[in-house]
């Protein structure tokens, strides 16, 4: 009963990442593949496998009080949920498109036309936001078959690289929503003991995160370069600095956001920096 129940997708394309991620922080299972409810080895946490359209209800009704799936199925079930995280895998868009001999070149000139999607809250309000009246169509699969099928003029689907709108003679109008991987919690009330489980597990989230989007670098500099190269860092924490057995030389070690690495990698080599070495971090804590 105090176990803290988590519900995730039982197989399909977020399935994997999630427990990668699960296993990232530390959280080891002994197996998951064709079980409904798995309990963690090392944490005081238990799966629940479900298809990721259950997993929102099953949130906001307090079955399970976790949930990683995408925010276009959240936002689709219009449960009751907080989302606690973007968990930045999943991504996708939902978009509107129409073949692309057609006309149509936006949203607007739908207007009383029929749209085939597996969204149909989504796509509803969407249109009724542009003062537009389109007909639904509710379809579970296959979306992108349906304008050649003449059940429909256009979609609203998920898209990731488009290739399979193109490969159906679709073409991309408007995206409706852009959408991740979220981990969201019931909003039923929580004893203690599971509250200080989320806290846990939200704190090796975050420091999974950081160290996914942070690098150790490592460089050799002239010992007169070290105030010039500490200026340029945009450093978490203040640099290491090793001598070497060069006693003009040093070496600095520190961890840098990915995201600026080849930034500030030429301005390191111009202050003098070499042999820059940048390594992935396999987790941190701040
Ligand atoms: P289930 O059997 O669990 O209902 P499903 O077929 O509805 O599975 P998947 O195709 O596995 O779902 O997709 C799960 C989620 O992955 C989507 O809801 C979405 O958030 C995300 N996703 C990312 N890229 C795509 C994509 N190109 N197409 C569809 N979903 C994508
Ligand atoms: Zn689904």
């Amino acid at each position: 009963m105090n176990t803290l129940r988590i519900a995730i997708q039982k197989s399909g394309r977020l399935t994997d990442k999630t427990i990668q991620l699960l296993e990232n922080i530390g959280i080891r299972f002994d197996g998951y593949k064709n079980r409904l409810l798995v309990k963690s080895l090392n944490f005081d946490l238990e799966l629940l496998l479900i298809r990721d359209d259950d997993i929102p209800e099953y949130v906001q009704d307090g079955i399970c009080d976790l949930g990683v799936v995408g925010a276009n199925v959240t936002l689709e079930s219009e449960a009751e949920v907080t989302v606690l995280k973007d968990l930045d895998f999943g991504h996708c868009r939902l978009s509107i498109a129409a073949p692309a001999g057609s006309p149509v070149r936006s949203a607007k000139e739908l207007n009383g036309k029929r749209i085939a999607t597996s969204y149909p809250v989504l796509t509803k309000n969407y249109f009724t936001k542009l003062g537009l009246d389109v007909k639904v169509v509710k379809i579970s699969g296959a979306v992108e078959i349906t304008p050649r099928l003449d059940v429909a003029d256009a979609i609203c689907d998920l898209v990731s690289t488009g290739g399979t709108l193109k490969t159906n003679g679709l073409r991309e109008l408007e995206t409706i929503l852009r959408s991740q991987s979220q981990l969201i919690r019931t909003n039923k009330p929580l004893p203690d003991h599971k509250l200080k489980l989320i806290e846990k597990f939200l704190v090796r989230i975050e420091g999974q995160q950081l160290a996914e989007n942070s690098r150790y670098i490592m460089m050799n500099a002239p010992k007169e370069s070290l105030d010039s190269i500490s200026a340029i860092i945009p450093s978490l924490n203040s640099p290491t600095v090793l001598p070497l057995a060069d006693p003009d030389m040093i070496a600095i070690h520190t961890v840098i956001p990915i995201s600026k690495f080849w930034e500030v990698m030429e301005e390191l080599k111009a202050a003098g920096a070499t042999g820059i070495v940048m390594l992935p971090i396999q987790n941190m804590i701040n």
